[in-house]
This record gives C-alpha cells, structure tokens and sequence, in this order.
C-alpha cells in the first residue's frame, strides 16, 4: 500500500482531532495536531507581551520559537513543546483560546506554520488536521476531509471537554469562544479556512467515533490501493 497525506480541515471543536488521531494509530501514521503549533505561539506571544502590530517585533519573536511534538508514554500521545517546555496542557487554556485566532490570521504566522507543517509531510504517511492544511499546506494530499458537524453538537462537546478542567466555565463562554474564531478563521485575508474543492464531506453530528472513523478509513484504504 502506497503511503498518503490525509488532511482533515474544519470548525472548531468538530472532532478533528479525534478522528485524526484514531486514523494514524489504524494506519501506523503521524499524526500532527497543527492547531496545537497555533495555540503554542500564541502562548509565547502572550508571555513575551508581543506587540503584534509590529511585523519586525512579530519576526523576531518566530525566530525564538522551536516546536516539537514529544511522544508522552503515559498517555500515548503526542505532547506540544515549545523552546523544550512542554506546554501541552498550558495551550488549551481559555486565555490561549481567547486570542488564537487573532495571532493565527497574522501573515508572519501563517507563514512561519505552513513552511514547518509542509517540513513535516515530506514523508508522507501523516494525519493532519486544522483547517487550511487541504488548501494551503498539502493542495496536493490524497485525502482530504471536511469534517462538520451541528453547531449545537460542538458548543457541548467543547464545554464538555473543558468542564472538566474548569467547572466555573459557562456555556456561554464556550459557544462565543467558538463563534469568534470560526468567524475570524474563515474570514481572514491568508489561508482562511475554507473546504477544498476536492474534499470529501464527513458530518458527524450523529455518529459514534466508531462510525467516523470506519467511513474515514475506507476512504483512506481506497487512497492507498
Ligand atoms: O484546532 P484548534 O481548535 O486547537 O486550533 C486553534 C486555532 O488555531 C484555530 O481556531 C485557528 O485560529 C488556528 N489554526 C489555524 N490553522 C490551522 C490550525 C489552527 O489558523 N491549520
């Protein structure tokens, strides 16, 4: 079987990641969660108190960044570092949330994210998911997904998800968190999140993580032949 770039691309909070990482572990591929790359900068940005206004400010702080992925063995997956901190807890902070967006429409930003995501598909045999990884970092992927999903349905899997960190979070915070960064990720002027034309369409409203990823697989395997 010949090796492939599966894309997944989307709104926030559909199940990308999911399904992603279901994906790789059947396949034996890599799976990269690009969006943890956008919420690590976005920390440092943040930390550093970066003025990104400034464009020569905004470069050098993307020169002081390196991300990695670490496997971490207790969990069996991939941890976000950045500069050898793991940070994988850190960026799903609703203070990252709040302003990833914003950082991630900067053109500095995009570019200093496609050139490492492109870096990391040379090989091929890899699972990525954000949301211009079909358009923009693999125009050329074998398979890509468009994962939606009921606005309703996502608003509760993300509460649901973050509940458990922070039982003061209100669905209300949620579902605007969510609104604002659809609005501002598909609205952008670079890389806005938009389906491929060659995409295929996978909404997962009501399906199990089971079912999701049997249709997924298939569509793979037929990719792969
Ligand atoms: O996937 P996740 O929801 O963690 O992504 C966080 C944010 O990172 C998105 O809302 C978007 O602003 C940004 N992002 C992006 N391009 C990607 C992946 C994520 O702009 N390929």
């Amino acid at each position: 079987m010949k090796k492939i770039i599966i894309t997944l691309d989307g709104y926030s909070s559909c199940g990308k990641s999911t399904l992603a990482r279901q994906l790789a572990n059947e396949l034996n591929y890599v799976f990269i969660d690009s969006g943890a790359m956008y919420r690590a900068i976005t920390l440092y940005f943040l930390r550093q108190h970066v003025d990104w206004s400034d464009a020569k400010k905004i470069h050098k702080a993307l020169g002081e960044i390196s991300l990695d992925f670490q496997y971490n063995e207790a969990t069996g997956q991939s941890d976000m570092f950045l500069n050898d901190e793991n940070v994988e807890a850190l960026i799903r902070d609703m203070l990252v949330s709040e302003r990833v967006s914003e950082i991630s429409a900067l053109k500095e930003v995009r570019e200093f994210g496609v050139a490492q995501q492109q870096q990391m598909g040379k090989m091929k045999g890899i699972v990525m998911d954000g949301r211009d990884i079909g358009t923009t970092v693999f125009p050329e992927a074998e398979l890509k997904i468009f994962v939606t999903a009921d606005p309703a349905v996502r608003v509760e899997r993300r509460f649901k998800e973050l509940f458990q960190k922070n039982p003061n979070i209100t669905i209300k915070e949620v579902q605007d968190n969510l609104e604002m960064r659809d609005y501002i990720d598909s609205n952008r002027e670079f890389s806005p999140l938009r389906k491929a034309k060659d995409a295929v369409e996978l909404d997962n409203s009501n399906m199990t993580k089971e079912e999701q990823l049997s249709i997924a697989l298939e569509w793979a395997r037929e990719k792969m032949a």
